[in-house]
């Protein structure tokens, strides 16, 4: 009795967390990053054996940080799931291309200014989205690829050539 009980709360989580998830299976998860405006590019394993590495995690923050300002801030982990679960499922070992990943309030009101297509309570501000392309794989392909994992919001702006990820409610434009 007490052994079932003691089995039966990992397999819930395990179920829960990594349903149809192709990262559920790896015993490292990578990604490789490139800013288009800054010019740095970044390849990384930012987890293993079930631990997020911090000295990744601080690289990938330096690399999505607000390139205006250069101000940094802690990329959402889930967010690094779900892009490198993207990557898998567009079968790519390109960079992604960063068009925008932190944008600090600042930066965000500045653009919310100039666009529309800006929100002004942004999740970028949080270190919860980024905005992006990918070299060999259509702009369309990459929306409903993204769309598929059902892990937050999903924007496509195709007059920009980007897509908009990011680890809200789900939820689609
Ligand atoms: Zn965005």
């Amino acid at each position: 009795m007490s052994g079932l009980a003691i089995w039966a709360g990992p397999k819930l989580v395990e179920a829960a967390s990594t349903t149809s998830s192709p990262i559920s299976g790896l015993t490292e998860r990578s990604l490789a990053f490139y800013n288009l405006h800054t010019g740095e590019s970044l390849k990384t394993v930012y987890w293993q054996a079930g631990d997020y590495l911090r000295s990744s995690l601080a690289d990938i923050n330096r690399v999505l940080r607000d390139h205006r300002t250069g101000e940094k801030h802690d990329i959402d982990p889930r967010l690094l799931d779900l892009l490198c679960d993207l990557r898998l499922r567009l079968d790519t070992k390109e960079s992604l291309q960063i068009i925008s990943g932190y944008r600090s309030p600042k930066t965000n009101a500045l653009l919310h200014s100039h666009s529309n297509g800006v929100a002004e309570r942004s999740l970028h501000i949080d270190g919860k989205a980024v905005d992006i392309r990918v070299p060999g794989r259509s702009l369309s392909l990459l929306w409903k690829t993204a769309l598929s994992i059902k892990g937050g919001g999903v924007g496509y702006y195709p007059a920009s050539d980007f897509v908009h990820v990011d680890t809200g409610r789900v939820r689609r434009w």
